[in-house]
């Protein structure tokens, strides 16, 4: 591979971590400009951001190896102020966002949840193709998710299982920071590094 195709992917060396080693020459973090680092030093300066960094930075050090993610997005919230919490959820794991949503309340935090087929919209009249009903009618709807979560007012929106691309457009409609609390993977019990994990045995078809 040339090196001009090549990134942080393809590093074995990892020095922007660990500021002891050499840089690759194909590095990132050599090639920004004065420029591009104040910008976004610029950007940590900001209010939402600082706290949210700061936050991030704590519950990463405080939870390190001790945590699991449910306790770290508790920790979270608690630390940038969060006091309403929605729960973008699938309807499939709905039984989960519940347990959730009770552990979450129990701790004081308001919770608001929308599942993924709120709305009831057919999947043909957004002009999704008709095959795609083998696997139900309803379509999901993120947008309506986070509208729905926009209009209440929610402090910080957690995902729970949205599909592929479902999430994606519930992060970009979500007004209020989102996190996610799982991962949908039906395949995998919603661990999706199982397959990277084995992708040199197991899995090694993701690799032809
Ligand atoms: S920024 Fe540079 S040192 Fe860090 S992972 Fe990327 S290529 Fe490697």
């Amino acid at each position: 591979m040339s090196e001009k195709n090549m990134s942080c992917v393809d590093c074995a060396v990892r020095n922007c971590e660990f500021l002891n080693r050499m840089y690759p020459d194909f590095c990132l973090t050599t090639e920004l400009t004065e420029e591009q680092t104040r910008e976004v030093l610029d950007l940590y300066g900001q209010e939402e951001n600082h706290r949210t960094m700061c936050a991030a930075a704590e519950v990463e050090t405080e939870g390190y190896l001790k945590e699991c993610r449910v306790e770290e997005v508790i920790h979270f919230a608690e630390k940038i102020g969060a006091k309403k919490l929605g729960i973008a959820t699938c309807v499939g794991l709905l039984r989960e966002s519940r347990t959730l949503a009770k552990i979450l309340r129990n701790r004081g935090f308001e919770v608001y949840g929308a599942a993924c087929k709120v709305g009831a919209v057919p999947k043909t009249k957004v002009g999704i193709d008709p095959k795609c009903e083998a696997i139900g009618v309803s379509m999901c709807n993120p947008i309506m998710q986070a509208k729905l979560m926009n209009a209440a007012g929610t402090d910080l929106n957690l995902v729970v299982g949205l599909c592929v691309g479902h999430d994606s457009l519930f992060y970009k409609y979500s007004e209020a920071l989102a996190t996610t609390v799982v991962t949908k993977d039906r395949v995998l019990g919603h661990n999706p590094a199982a397959a990277l994990y084995t992708a040199d045995s197991y899995y090694s078809k993701l690799m032809k």
